[in-house]
């Protein structure tokens, strides 16, 4: 069914065209409700995007990695016509200073040990006060040169200062995590555009884009949706937007009132992800300080919020490793020009694998800093100082404006399978009540 071009009346308005909003808006589609997405970009995705690398390989400047565990992400993959490949990366992982090269593993395998032990001692449930992300660390480790590998690498998961963070917001996050796999041991071949594409062909009308939503008015028979391209009037509006960018938008006093401090609890970050292809992925002849494992993983401590990634692809022969920096640095990086990234970026691995990495066969960047729309990190994350448990109480809210997006999900928040779940969740909480099924 084809929706009138001009209509401005809809069972549902969805506000984002990321994974969040586009399942919301298939489930809701195939109920038979008329929606609508409105976007503020000029193209659906969101914090999906593929790019097309120098040498002609199709790279993803957004989300990349899923697990076996992911299933609507996988169904989706499989229904755009694409297959998966497994990640091969080494186990090791080394930590670099200006001078010095040591083993990091044990010091990342230390805090994952501990994390049931500190979710059940200082987590929500524990009746404690919040702490800052940074002195968590310091309950898992007292060891100098361990706490600077923690919070690099913390730092680049955040895409922000551990010292900013909730510790108690990033516990709670992790008992979502429904999946004893790692998260990056698949990828998809193909660009992740096409399960974008293919979200939006399942739809009655295309995304209307270049439409930000900048203020929701409740009216006697439901809301009203602002945007400089004219006013989208519905039943229930879903916002499928990060928490930072659902801040910028004027709310109904009702919502603010029950949405507002929770909202307020989420911080922006900033992450460039820079993708670096080689001939081949050389550094597995190297190992660790210890001699034990490959390489898989680096996390640099000068600076730090920094790490590279093997992202290489099994049955590939090109080898890839992905840049990811993020918080101050990532910052830095974005206002820099192409050629200072590119640099930046090639040295790191230099400095690990020596010159053999001083010629990637094609870089390609992914700038989220200066993506307001997106929030400028992975995700947003709770400040220290919020509330823990914002993202329950986001889910929580009902009523003619509700939330949708991967950081509140239910199932692997922060994840592209944590969109489409808050999707589907919150479009099967709307067919329930306005009763159609
Ligand atoms: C560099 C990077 C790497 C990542 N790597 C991975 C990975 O490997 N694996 C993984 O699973 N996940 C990864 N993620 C996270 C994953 O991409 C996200 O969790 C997920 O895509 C978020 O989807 P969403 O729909 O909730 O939000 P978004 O993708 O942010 O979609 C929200 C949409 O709303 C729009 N919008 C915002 N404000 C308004 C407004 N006022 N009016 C209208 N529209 C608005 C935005 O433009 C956007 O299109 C990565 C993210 C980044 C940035």
């Amino acid at each position: 069914m084809m929706l009138n071009p001009g209509k401005k009346n809809f069972d549902v308005i969805i506000v984002g065209a990321g994974l969040s909003g586009l399942s919301a808006a298939k489930v809701l589609t195939a109920a038979g409700f008329t929606c609508q997405v409105l976007e503020a970009q000029g193209r659906a995705g969101g914090r999906v995007r593929s790019a097309v690398s120098e040498d002609g390989c199709v790279m993803e400047a957004g989300a990349q990695f899923l697990n076996q565990d992911m299933e609507a992400l996988l169904g989706l993959v499989s229904e755009a016509g694409l297959d998966t490949v497994s990640t091969v990366a080494g186990n090791g992982s080394i930590a670099l200073d200006a001078s010095s090269l040591i083993d990091a593993a044990p010091w990342l395998a230390r805090l994952e040990d501990d994390w049931p032990r500190l979710l059940e001692s200082v987590g929500v449930d524990s009746g404690r006060p919040d702490q800052p992300l940074a002195q968590l660390i310091r309950h898992a480790t007292s060891d100098a040169k361990g706490i600077r590998v923690l919070e690099s690498a913390l730092g680049e998961l955040l895409c922000r200062p551990p010292s900013t963070t909730s510790a108690q917001g990033l516990l709670e996050l992790y008992t979502r995590y429904a999946s004893e796999r790692d998260d990056g041991e698949l990828q998809v071949l193909g660009p992740l555009d096409a399960v974008i594409d293919r979200l939006v062909a399942t739809l009655c009308a295309p995304p209307l884009y270049n439409a930000p939503v900048t203020e929701i008015i409740e009216k006697r028979n439901g809301v009203e949706a602002i945007t400089p391209q004219g006013n989208y009037r519905a039943k229930r509006v879903v916002l499928a937007v990060t928490p930072v960018a659902a801040k910028s938008i004027k709310l109904p006093a009702a919502v603010r009132d029950k949405a507002g401090a929770a909202l307020d609890s989420y911080g922006a970050g900033a992450i460039v992800k820079i993708s670096l292809t080689y001939r081949d992925a050389f550094w597995r002849e190297l190992t660790e300080p210890e001699n034990r494992h490959s390489i898989g993983s680096i996390v640099s401590l000068d600076p730090e919020g920094i790490t590279v990634t093997d992202a290489s692809r099994a049955g590939e022969k090109i080898g890839r490793l992905v840049v990811f920096a993020g918080g101050t640095h990532g910052q830095a990086l974005a206002r820099a020009d192409d050629s200072r990234r590119r640099q930046f970026a090639v040295s790191i691995p230099s400095r690990a694998f020596g010159t053999a990495a001083d010629q990637p066969l094609s870089v390609t960047q992914g700038i989220w800093v200066q993506d307001s729309w997106c929030g400028g990190g992975y995700n947003s994350y709770i400040n220290y100082g919020g509330l823990p448990d914002a993202a329950a109480r986001l889910r929580a809210i009902e009523g003619p404006v509700v939330f949708a997006c991967s950081e509140i999900a239910e199932r692997f928040p922060g994840y592209m399978e944590g969109a489409l779940n808050a999707g589907e969740v919150v479009a099967t909480s709307i067919i329930r009540e306005l009763g159609r099924i």
